[in-house]
């Protein structure tokens, strides 16, 4: 029986893990549930699972949520009580929206943790403060994004000592989002609902808009490089729009070696969670028995800058992905409460990557003031050069 913290468990990842524990419930028991402020939810849940403590983003509701939970039931408030959430169960399911994460992330790997990584934010922000934690004893990093689910698969194939040695390239694939091969002036004329309307994946709006950008793809090639240790030129994009083929690896025999399933994130999910073992319940398992086609191209680097700003930050380091990253979350943001068009979403975010600073990654603050930093260059480009 595997304990279970998940923070962020009224949300897209947190109801879909909820959805793995109930398949399995032999396997998983849920001891600590966080939720920022939706409260019958979150008071609803720890009804069912009667966990040892719950813990709520917003400290007004939580009075409220006292008197809603089963009694004994332990209740944390706030960002503090989040951190300490984190610190309550032998797998930690970070599904935070946004730099928000990181105390969550840097909580769970001090006290030597699993981390179920779907945050990725904090990772791709705060890489030379996670990565020395990585090694905390009894601490494990297991990324919940389909893609990187699909690279650890893959590098399991050839998981013996000195396997870097062999590994020629990582082939994240991107599913191009709504606007595939759509023109500059189409762009121009974007919705907020055409953003929403993602092809192949139901997600939160916040990533749904990162795809259609591609530069959920972008932060994901940080988070790639993160994750495996791997230089940036040797990590590849490749659109595939049916999202079967999940991310692949090539090593130097001409090898490629991918992880197919239906997109469906409960597999990533279960995956984090059983790891080494599996689940015995099929998520996303593909049918086999009716006819496939598999597409491949190209991404268009024009048209979707957001990719290529999001190499650029990654390959300069320190503070510049958490500078970007803050960006993207002010423009994302602005975007979907109309106040700027769907390409001044990479604009803004280049506008913003112009005026870095170069400062170290050498502090948790350090780190916060980048990510400020890289917000308030968006409100300037939005106060004098957008509406
Ligand atoms: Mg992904």
């Amino acid at each position: 029986m595997t304990t279970v913290a998940i923070l962020g468990a009224t949300g897209s990842i947190g109801s879909q893990t909820i959805q793995v524990v109930r398949a399995e419930p032999e396997r998983f028991r849920i001891t600590a549930l966080a939720a920022w402020s939706s409260i019958d939810s979150l008071a609803s849940l720890a009804r069912e699972f009667k966990p040892e403590v719950v813990a709520i983003g917003n400290p007004g509701l939580a009075d409220q949520l006292r008197g809603e939970v089963p009694e004994g039931t332990e209740v944390l408030v706030g960002a503090e009580g989040y951190d300490e959430l984190a610190t309550r169960a032998e797998v930690v399911v970070n599904g935070i929206v946004g730099f928000a994460g990181l105390g969550v992330t840097l909580a769970a790997l001090s006290s030597g943790r699993r981390l179920a990584l779907a945050n990725k934010e904090s990772l791709i922000a705060a890489g030379p403060l996670v990565q020395p934690l990585r090694s905390t004893p009894g601490a494990e990093l297991i990324p919940v994004d389909s893609e990187h689910c699909a690279i650890h698969q893959c590098l399991r194939s050839s998981d013996h000592e000195g396997q870097a040695r062999y590994l020629h390239q990582l082939v994240l694939t991107a599913s191009g989002g709504p606007f595939r091969g759509w023109g500059s002036d189409e762009l121009q004329e974007v919705t907020i609902e055409e953003a929403l309307a993602h092809p192949t994946w139901a997600m939160g709006p916040k990533i749904t808009v990162d795809s259609s950008t591609l530069m959920n793809k972008g932060l994901e090639v940080i988070e790639a490089h993160e994750l495996f240790g791997v230089d940036y030129k040797k990590i590849e994009v490749v659109v595939h729009p049916e999202s079967i083929v999940h991310s692949m690896a090539t090593f130097t025999d001409g090898a490629t070696i991918a992880q197919l399933s239906e997109p469906d994130m409960r597999l990533p999910i279960a995956y984090a969670l059983a790891y080494p073992e599996r689940i015995d319940t099929s998520f996303g398992g593909i049918n086999w028995g009716t006819s496939k086609s598999l597409h491949f191209e190209p991404p268009d680097r024009n048209n979707f800058p957001c990719l290529d700003l999001a190499y650029a930050a990654g390959e300069t380091g320190d503070t510049a992905p958490a500078w970007m990253n803050g960006a993207n979350e002010a423009a994302v943001d602005a975007f979907l409460k109309g106040r700027i068009s769907w390409p001044e979403i990479a604009s803004s975010i280049e506008s913003a990557l112009n005026q870095y600073d170069g400062a170290l990654a050498e502090s948790v603050e350090a780190v916060v003031r980048a990510d400020l930093r890289g917000r308030e260059c968006v409100e300037t480009y939005l106060s004098v050069g957008g509406r």
